[in-house]
């Protein structure tokens, strides 16, 4: 028997995306189709997303989802199975998922995506007709809600798994909120999703959902941490026992320098011709001097205090003095791409800049670049340097996160026994990163050792199967299922017509 599974998740690439966890919701039900586990996502109704869906059908109809009509849309788009959430009240807006086009978030992100949880569990417990998932997997505050409202509100048993992709995104409201939520009195508790004297999303997940995932085996243990738990540690120990970490991977399909259309030329290891020649595309692209002997230091990244986007800048006249050029693509904090921009204009043809979003580009990077910077102050796991690896750019990684569990350290020890992929500093101080920068520059100008360590890097397992592996055994865990009796065969479960209408508003606050 296939095991079937809703997957809740507020992006999904390549429909809509603002991070990895686009990337994460996107790859894993391929991946996991490979282990006998059947995925439908349910995602709100963007319009990107509404466009994109293929045969879509009415497979279930809400009155009143939080201030208007709501329609439950099935289909198919980029290979994924869908029920999208069609609320126009809710979801048909400009901007990004989260935020307008001012950048600010919008006031409602509390309904809209108690909706989205509200809508998980109306699926779980059989709003469409058919379609009865084993276990449901909810991802990050968006999604936080679903076990909450699997858990306060009757109906069959489904097990549910809450994964943790980025702890510093909890997703809180005001106590005022709660009646609106539809939640019954009990649930103000510091057993239910009582935060702090507030109601929070993430943290209903943690606390009621039967297990919970980060993204990295070090990820999980920091945040049982007071240094890494962000205000949630005390409750992670306390679900410590169902608590685990699964590594990302990254879609090997999307993420291939022989086939990648977003290349001048292929490669692959040891046939690196092509990657010399994505080397010099990406320094005429970026207006930086033509040279194959400069090492490029790439980066991809949003540009926040996470991401260590300023002890990068602050490192800029090491990377220069050590004849290195930057490459970098990115967007966020005003400041910070200001500082980039403004380096730019001071070091031309030693500093490329573009400030955006661009898929086409960040793989020019990776493809191009001999080193790729992640000087994260945290990193739940990362998955640039995963890129990084798989196209033969050397990840100089903060030790942080999943950063730590993905490259091995290029000491002398490593290099002697053959084994390193990258740099990695601790801690996560500029002096730090200048000192491994200057010890890229080191092994740069060791080319042999070099190539000995790209090979190593590009030969690292950064693929999804084994730990869609890990996720399959924990969903049928939860479903009871012993993984002997699964049958590799993947069922799609029929949906037929609409189901009736559900009303979904909860009651007033008293
Ligand atoms: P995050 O914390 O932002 O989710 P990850 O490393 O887990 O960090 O995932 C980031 C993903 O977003 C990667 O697929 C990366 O290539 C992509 N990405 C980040 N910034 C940009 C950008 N400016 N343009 C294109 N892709 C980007």
């Amino acid at each position: 028997m296939a095991l079937s599974v809703l997957s809740v998740v507020s992006e999904i690439y390549p429909l809509i995306k603002t991070g990895g966890l686009a990337d994460v919701a996107g790859a894993l039900p391929p991946a996991l189709a490979a282990q006998g586990v059947a995925v439908h996502s349910v995602v709100p109704g963007y319009p990107a997303v509404l466009r994109a869906l293929e045969g879509a059908q009415e497979a279930a109809r809400f009155d009143e989802l939080w201030g208007g009509p709501a329609r439950l849309m099935a289909g198919r788009a980029a290979g994924l199975d869908l029920f999208v959430i069609d609320a126009p009240h809710l979801y048909a807006r400009p901007g990004d998922p989260y935020r307008g086009p001012d950048g600010a978030d919008w006031p409602d992100n509390w309904s809209r995506f108690a909706a989205l949880s509200r809508v998980a569990e109306r699926i779980a417990r059989g709003v469409v007709p058919g379609y009865a998932p084993d276990a449901v997997h909810a991802h990050d505050w968006q999604a936080g809600l679903t076990p909450a409202f699997l858990h306060y509100t009757p109906g069959r048993p489904v097990g549910s798994v809450m994964t943790i992709h980025n702890l510093a995104f909890q997703g809180q409201y005001p106590p005022r909120l709660l009646g609106l939520l539809g939640l019954p009195a009990a649930a103000w508790s510091i057993g239910g999703v009582e935060y702090y004297g507030g109601i929070g999303y993430l943290k209903a997940g943690v606390q009621l959902a039967d297990r919970i995932t980060t993204v990295s085996p070090s990820y999980a243990e920091e945040i049982q941490t007071a240094a890494g738990g962000m205000g949630m540690d005390g409750l992670l120990r306390q679900r410590g026992a169902v608590l685990s970490g699964i590594l990302n991977g990254i879609d090997t399909t999307v993420w291939n320098p022989a086939t990648d259309p977003a290349l001048p030329a292929g490669f692959e290891p040891g046939k690196l011709e092509g990657r010399g020649a994505c080397k010099l595309a990406l320094q005429a692209r970026l207006g930086l001097t033509v040279d194959p002997g400069a090492m490029v230091i790439g980066v991809v990244s949003r540009l926040t205090w996470q991401k260590g986007m300023d002890l990068l800048l602050g490192a800029l006249p090491v990377l220069l003095g050590e004849g290195a050029q930057l490459a970098l693509l990115g967007s966020g904090d005003a400041g910070l791409q200001q500082g980039f921009v403004a380096a730019a204009a001071a070091h031309p043809g030693r500093v490329g800049v573009e400030v955006g979003y661009d898929e086409g580009l960040a793989h020019l990077i990776q493809a191009g670049s001999d080193v790729a910077a992640v000087p994260s102050r945290f990193e739940p796991c990362g998955l640039t340097q995963l890129c990084a690896l798989r196209y033969g750019a050397l990840p100089l990684v903060a030790r942080v996160g999943g950063l730590t569990d993905t490259v091995i350290d290029a000491s002398e020890v490593a290099v002697a026994a053959g084994v390193g992929t990258g740099m990695m500093f601790a801690p996560v101080t500029l002096e730090a990163l200048e000192a491994a920068i200057k010890r890229a520059a080191r092994l740069w100008r060791r080319q042999a050792t070099w190539r000995t360590l790209q090979a190593n890097a590009m030969a690292t397992d950064v693929g999804w199967e084994r730990s869609a592996g890990r996720y399959a055994a924990l969903f049928r865990e939860l479903a009871g299922v012993e993984a002997e009796s699964v049958i590799k065969v993947v069922r799609r479960p029929a949906l037929v017509g609409a189901a009736g209408f559900e009303p979904t508003t909860p009651s007033p606050p008293d």
